[in-house]
C-alpha cells in the first residue's frame, strides 16, 4: 500500500514587497550633493511618484541596480544603446582607443570614418560638424540657419524637445501663430522673441506663420518622428508639406534626428519617409553611448561653418576619439548585421502584445511605434500630436510604471517619453516584459 503523504495546508505566498533601500539611501545623499539628486531632470522619477533607482552596471538588455534587482531596460540611456549595454565590440574598441589617448584637440582618423559612415546612411549629409551633445547640435544648426538665410525667426513645434538652448526652451501649448514665451526662469524673453510655435501634424499652422512673417523665417526645426511627447508619427504628407513650404519661402528645413537617427530606420527619418532636410541634427546612437552630437547637411549651407565660413562654433572635445570610435563600431554593426532588424522585431512584438493585453484587460491604451521606438499612451483616442498626447492619463501611467518596475521592467519615468529596444531584446525578454505588463494592466482595470 502506498504511503499516505499528509497534505499540508500552504498559505498563499504574498508577493515580496519591492524594496530599494540602498537606492533610497543613496538618493538621500544625492539630494545634498546634486540639485534634485540627479544630473538631469528626467531621471528624477518625479512624474511616477517614487525616487530613482541607482544603477550598478548594465549588460545587453539588462540594468542591475545597487540593491541586486535586475531589470529589462527600455530606457537604454534615453536611446543611444541600440546594440544593448556594454556591447563587447563597442567596449573593446573604446578600450583600444583609450590606450591611444582620450582627447587630442587635433584632427584624427575616426572623425573621417564616422563622417563617411553617417554619409553612407544619410546621403543628404554632405558635410558634418561633430559636437558633444544633442543640445549643441540643434543650437548650432539654428545659428547656422540664421547665418545662412540672414533671418532671425525660427519655427518649432509644441511638444518637441530639442535640448536646453535658450532659444528652444519655449513652452508648447500656446495658441498657434503667437510668439513664444520662455519656458524656464533664466531665459530672457529676448532669447525666445524670435521663436514661433506651430502644431505638429498641422501644416496650416506652419503656413499661417509663413504668411504672417514672409521672408523672415530662417528655419523650421522638427523632430521628424516625434519622440519627446512620446512617439508620434508624422501624418501622411506632413514632412513633404514642410519641405515645400520652407523651400517656397527660402527658409531651411532642419530635422532634429538626435533621437530618431538610426532608431526609426537605419537611415533615419529621411530613409523612412523620403523627405530630406537641408540640415540634420544628430546625437545619441552616433556616439555609441559616449557624449556626442553632430549637425550636417547641404555642402553650401555647411560652408558657412567656421573655419570654412564665418558662423562661429567650436568645442574642446568635439570629434573626441573615444566617442567617434564607439559611434563607428555601432553604426558599422547596424550596417553589417541584423542588429536593427532584431531591435525592431522586439519593438513590434512588444507593441502588438501590449495592445492585445490592454484590450483583454479593458484598459484604454494607444501604442504608437516607429522602428525601434514606441510609447503606450493611457488614452482612449489615437495620439497624433501634443493635444492628444497631453490628454493621456498620467496617473494611470505612473501606476503602470511602478507595477512593471517591481516586475523587473525599467521604462522611461514619464508618459511623454519614447521607449527603446535594442538588438539584445530577444524573445525571452519581450515575453517577460509582456508578462509584467499584463499583470500591471489587470491591476489597473
Ligand atoms: N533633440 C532631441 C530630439 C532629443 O531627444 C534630445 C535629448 O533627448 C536633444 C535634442 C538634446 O540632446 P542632449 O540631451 O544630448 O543634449
Amino acid at each position: 500500500m502506498p504511503t499516505q503523504t499528509p497534505t499540508l495546508e500552504i498559505a498563499p505566498h504574498p508577493p515580496a514587497p519591492f524594496l530599494t533601500p540602498t537606492s533610497d539611501r543613496l538618493f538621500a545623499d544625492a539630494l545634498d550633493l546634486l540639485p534634485g539628486g540627479v544630473s538631469s531632470p528626467a531621471r528624477a522619477f518625479r512624474a511616477v511618484g517614487r525616487t530613482p533607482i541607482f544603477i550598478d552596471r548594465a549588460e545587453g538588455a539588462y540594468l542591475h541596480d545597487v540593491d541586486g534587482h535586475r531589470y529589462i531596460d527600455y530606457v537604454l540611456s534615453f536611446g543611444p544603446m541600440v546594440l544593448g549595454h556594454a556591447a563587447p565590440d563597442v567596449v573593446a574598441a573604446i578600450g583600444g582607443a583609450a590606450g591611444r589617448g582620450t582627447s587630442y584637440g587635433a584632427p584624427s582618423v575616426p572623425e573621417l570614418d564616422l563622417a563617411r559612415e553617417i554619409q553612407a546612411a544619410m546621403p543628404h549629409v554632405e558635410r558634418i560638424r561633430f559636437v558633444s551633445s544633442g543640445t549643441e547640435a540643434t543650437m548650432s544648426a539654428l545659428r547656422l540657419a540664421r547665418a545662412f538665410t540672414g533671418r532671425d525667426k525660427v519655427i518649432k513645434f509644441e511638444g518637441h524637445y530639442h535640448g536646453h538652448a535658450d532659444l528652444l526652451l519655449v513652452q508648447a501649448g500656446s495658441a498657434v501663430a503667437t510668439l513664444g514665451l520662455p519656458d524656464s526662469p533664466g531665459v530672457p524673453a529676448a532669447a525666445t522673441a524670435h521663436t514661433l510655435v506651430a502644431t505638429f501634424n498641422d501644416l496650416a499652422s506652419v503656413q499661417a506663420l509663413f504668411d504672417a512673417f514672409p521672408g523672415e523665417i530662417a528655419a523650421v526645426i522638427t523632430e521628424p518622428v516625434t519622440g519627446n511627447m512620446g512617439v508620434v508619427a508624422p501624418a501622411d504628407g506632413f514632412l513633404e508639406g514642410l519641405r515645400a513650404i520652407t523651400a517656397a519661402d527660402g527658409a531651411l528645413l532642419i530635422f532634429d534626428e538626435v533621437m530618431t537617427g538610426f532608431r526609426v530606420h537605419p537611415g533615419g527619418a529621411t530613409a523612412l519617409t523620403g523627405v530630406a532636410p537641408d540640415v540634420v541634427a544628430l546625437g545619441k546612437v552616433i556616439g555609441g553611448g559616449l557624449p556626442v552630437g553632430a549637425y550636417g547637411g547641404r555642402a553650401d549651407v555647411m560652408a558657412r561653418v567656421a573655419p570654412a565660413g564665418t558662423m562661429y562654433q567650436a568645442g574642446t572635445l568635439s570629434g573626441n576619439p573615444l566617442a567617434m570610435t564607439a559611434g563607428l563600431v555601432t553604426l558599422r554593426t547596424l550596417r553589417d548585421t541584423d542588429a536593427f532588424a532584431r531591435a525592431e522585431t522586439a519593438a513590434t512584438t512588444l507593441a502588438d502584445g501590449l495592445r492585445a493585453l490592454a484590450a483583454q484587460a479593458g484598459v484604454p491604451v494607444q501604442v504608437n511605434r516607429v522602428g525601434t521606438m514606441l510609447t503606450a499612451f493611457f488614452s482612449d483616442v489615437p495620439v497624433t500630436g501634443w493635444a492628444t498626447a497631453s490628454a493621456s492619463d498620467t496617473n494611470r501611467f505612473a501606476a503602470f510604471f511602478r507595477h512593471v518596475l517591481a516586475g523587473g521592467v525599467y521604462l522611461p519615468p514619464s508618459q511623454f517619453e519614447a521607449w527603446f529596444t535594442s538588438s539584445q531584446h530577444g524573445e525571452a525578454e519581450v515575453a517577460r516584459t509582456l508578462g509584467a505588463m499584463g499583470a500591471a494592466l489587470r491591476s489597473l482595470s
